[in-house]
C-alpha cells in the first residue's frame, strides 16, 4: 500500500446502505464510536427507486432516498463518523486492519462489511431508460405494482424461475424469456414452472426493446427470436430482469471466504467472516433473500457481534 496517513478507529462499518446504517445507530449506541466509510454510492441501492411499499414503519410507502436520509440521521444522532469516501485496497491479514481509500489510510480493531451487491442488467439502453418506470430487477420488491397485468422475466435460472413463478401471484400472465432452448434452473424449479399455467416460455427470445414515452411509464417490449430472427411485441407492462446480482466483494480478493457467485461466507447464525473480528452483513452476504428489512435486520446482527468480539479482546 502507498504511504498515506493512518488513522486508528475501534470499529469502521464499510457501505452506508440499510445494512451499514442500521450497524452504525446500534454501534453508536454501545458506545463503539463507530466510524462509516460511505462509498461512492451514499445510502446504497434504495437511493436510485421511488417507492419502498414493503419496510415496515410506513404504512403509505417511502420514497428510497428520503428513507437513506432518516437512517443517516438517525445514525448522524448518536454519534456516527461518516466519510464519504471509497475503500479501494485492504489488508486483513494482520492486527490492526488496515483499509485504503483514495485519499487517506484507516487502521480498525473490528471491521463490519456492509458493500452490498449490485444487479447485473443486459446493457440495452432502453431498458437504462426504463429502469423505475417498468423495468425492475426485484419481483418481490416491484411486483406487486404489476397486479392484473402481463408482465415478463428476463433469465434462465433458478432465480428467473423462482421470479416468474412468484410474479404469477398476482400478474395475469408471466413470459419467461431466454436467449436459449432450455433452462439453467434446477430439474425441479423447471418442472413448477412448466407446471404452471401463468407462465409462457418465450425460448431463444432476447429484448430487442423497451417501448414508452420519453418520461412515462413502459407500454410494451419488443423481442428478438434468435433462431427465427423474427421480431415482435409481447403486451407487457412490466420487465423483470433476473440474471444475477454482483456482490461489492473484489477488494477483499484472498483474504474472506467467499461462495461461488462472490458472496462473502458468514458462520451460521451469525455475522463472522473467516477472519476474527471482520464481519460481514446485508447483501454482500445474503444472495437468497436481498430485501432491505433483511440487510437491516443482518446490520444488527453485526454491530452485536462486533461489540461482543470487541469486549472479548
Ligand atoms: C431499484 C431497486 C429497488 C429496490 N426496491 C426494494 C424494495 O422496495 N424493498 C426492499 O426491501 N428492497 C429493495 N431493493 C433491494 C435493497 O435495495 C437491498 O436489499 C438493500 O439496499 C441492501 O442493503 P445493503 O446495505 O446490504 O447494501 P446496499 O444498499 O447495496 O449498499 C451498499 C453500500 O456499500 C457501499 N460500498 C460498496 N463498495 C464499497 C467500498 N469499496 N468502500 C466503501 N463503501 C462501499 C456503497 O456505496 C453503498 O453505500 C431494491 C433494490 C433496487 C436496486
Amino acid at each position: 500500500m502507498s504511504e498515506k496517513e493512518i488513522e486508528h478507529h475501534k470499529l469502521i462499518i464499510l457501505g452506508s446502505g440499510p445494512a451499514g446504517y442500521t450497524a452504525a445507530i446500534y454501534a453508536a449506541r454501545a458506545n463503539l464510536n463507530p466510524v462509516m466509510i460511505s462509498g461512492f454510492q451514499k445510502g446504497g441501492q434504495l437511493t436510485t427507486t421511488t417507492e419502498i411499499d414493503n419496510f415496515p414503519g410506513f404504512p403509505e410507502g417511502r420514497d428510497g432516498n428520503e428513507l437513506m436520509m432518516d437512517m443517516e440521521k438517525q445514525a448522524l444522532r448518536f454519534d456516527t463518523k461518516i466519510i464519504e469516501d471509497e475503500v479501494i485496497k485492504t489488508q486483513l491479514n494482520q492486527r490492526p486492519f488496515i483499509l485504503e481509500t483514495y485519499s487517506k489510510k484507516y487502521s480498525c480493531d473490528a471491521l463490519i462489511v456492509s458493500t452490498g451487491a449490485t444487479a447485473k442488467y443486459l446493457g440495452n439502453p432502453s431498458e437504462e431508460k426504463f429502469k423505475g418506470r417498468g423495468v425492475s430487477a426485484c419481483a418481490t420488491c416491484d411486483g406487486f405494482f404489476f397486479k392484473g397485468k402481463d408482465v415478463a422475466v428476463v433469465g434462465g435460472g433458478d432465480t428467473a424461475v423462482e421470479e416468474a413463478i412468484y410474479l404469477t401471484n398476482f400478474c395475469s400472465k408471466v413470459y419467461l424469456m431466454h436467449r436459449r432452448d432450455e433452462l439453467r434452473a434446477s430439474k425441479a424449479m423447471q418442472a413448477r414452472a412448466f407446471e404452471n399455467s401463468k407462465i409462457e416460455m418465450l425460448w431463444n427470445t432476447e429484448l430487442d426493446q423497451v417501448i414508452g414515452q420519453d418520461t412515462g411509464p413502459l407500454e410494451d417490449v419488443r423481442v428478438f427470436n434468435n433462431k427465427t430472427k423474427e421480431y415482435k411485441n409481447i403486451g407487457v407492462k412490466g420487465l423483470f430482469i433476473a440474471v444475477g446480482h454482483k456482490p461489492n466483494t473484489e477488494i477483499f480478493e484472498s483474504q474472506l471466504d467467499k461462495d461461488e457467485n462472490g458472496y462473502l461466507i458468514t458462520k451460521p447464525g451469525s455475522t463472522k467472516t473467516n477472519i476474527e473480528g471482520v464481519f460481514a452483513c446485508g447483501d454482500v452476504m445474503d444472495s437468497k433473500y436481498r430485501q432491505a428489512i433483511t440487510a437491516a435486520g443482518t446490520g444488527c446482527m453485526a454491530a452485536i457481534d462486533a461489540e461482543r468480539w470487541l469486549a472479548e479482546q
